[in-house]
């Protein structure tokens, strides 16, 4: 449905380009749902907006292409961008629970919404959220409600339910369930996993909480420092991560048998001069000559996984 080509966006600045996404390809299936992970600054948001097209200056799309469904949406004008965004593709922004205006009813933002992005006349587009309201389980009363009026968890169903208002194909929620109580993401996970089961919504979930992508993605990719270095399935990105970056990830989630919690050494590089070679080779245990002066390329390994490591160069095999 989805696939990314060498993606790479950057931010002007007097001192040079960051460079934050910097040169990422990945593909998602239909009814999948993909997670992308990565501690904050690896990229994941200047990602999924480079491929919404939502970069604004200083940002730019240095170059790549991303294909929907066929289509390079980066080649497409303002006119054709509209037609795909909302109606197949929609989005939950960052923080989107405090982005509701809060001096318009739920109703008013809403129907605004997807009068904008499809023919609808406001009847319809009134029952088209009432219905979504209903999927998410909130009450049609809602609609009267102002943002104020609302707990954080349901402003976030409102959020979706206006997302999916217009059946899209492709969801792309951007941390949506941060800055909530864990009871609250609790169901929001469960209401997102629901929209692919029942729906066939094809998600992408972007989230530092590796707990959150266990319960919830079906594949999942590692970003760090403006690449992806690991694509694998849920399953084998927990119980058997290949690349030393997600190996460490993995082990500094907190367990209750574990007596101390590891963090991973050192601190991440900054976007504006990533070092030469592996960009993790300052902080990895397993560094060697090689991961200091030449930069691992993504290869294919153990029947279809992805890794970016100069230890699985040789068709797989560990050195
Ligand atoms: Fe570590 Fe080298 Fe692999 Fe980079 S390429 S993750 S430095 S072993």
């Amino acid at each position: 449905m989805l696939e990314v080509q060498d993606l790479r966006v950057y931010y002007k600045s007097i001192l040079g380009d960051y460079k934050s996404v910097d040169g990422v390809s990945l593909s998602v299936n239909r009814g999948e749902i993909f997670g992308i992970a990565g501690e904050s600054g690896c990229g994941k948001s200047t990602l999924v907006d480079g491929v919404l097209r939502l970069i604004r200056p200083p940002g730019y799309i240095k170059s790549g292409k991303v294909l929907f469904e066929g289509v390079d949406l980066l080649s497409l004008d303002e006119s054709g961008l509209n037609k795909i965004r909302w109606s197949k593709i929609s989005y939950i922004p960052q923080g989107s629970m405090n982005s509701l205006n809060p001096v318009l009813t739920i109703e008013e933002q809403a129907t605004d919404t997807l009068i904008e992005h499809s023919n609808l006349t406001k009847n319809d587009a009134k029952k088209a959220i009432e219905e979504k309201l209903r999927v998410v389980g909130l009450p049609r009363e809602v609609l009267r409600s102002y943002p104020h009026e609302l707990s954080g968890g349901m402003r976030q169903r409102v959020i979706i339910a206006i997302a999916i208002a217009l059946n899209p194909s492709l969801v792309v929620a951007d941390e949506p369930i941060t800055a909530l109580d864990v009871v609250v993401q609790k169901s929001l996970l469960s209401l997102l996993k629901e929209l692919r089961d029942k729906y066939g919504v094809t998600l992408i979930f972007v989230s530092h909480d590796m707990a959150a992508h266990a319960q919830l993605v079906d594949k999942l990719a590692i970003m760090y420092a403006g690449k992806v270095v690991e694509i694998a399935s849920t399953q084998d990105i927990f119980y058997n991560p290949l690349h030393p970056y997600t190996k460490l990830l993995i082990a500094s989630i907190p367990r209750l048998e574990k007596k101390e919690i590891k963090g991973i050494p050192g601190i991440a590089p900054s976007p504006l001069n990533w070092p030469k070679g592996c960009r993790f080779h300052t902080r990895c245990p397993w560094a060697m000559e090689v991961c200091s002066t030449i930069e691992p390329e993504m290869l294919k390994v153990n029947g279809g996984r992805m890794v970016a490591c100069h230890l699985y160069q040789n068709g797989g095999e560990k050195y």
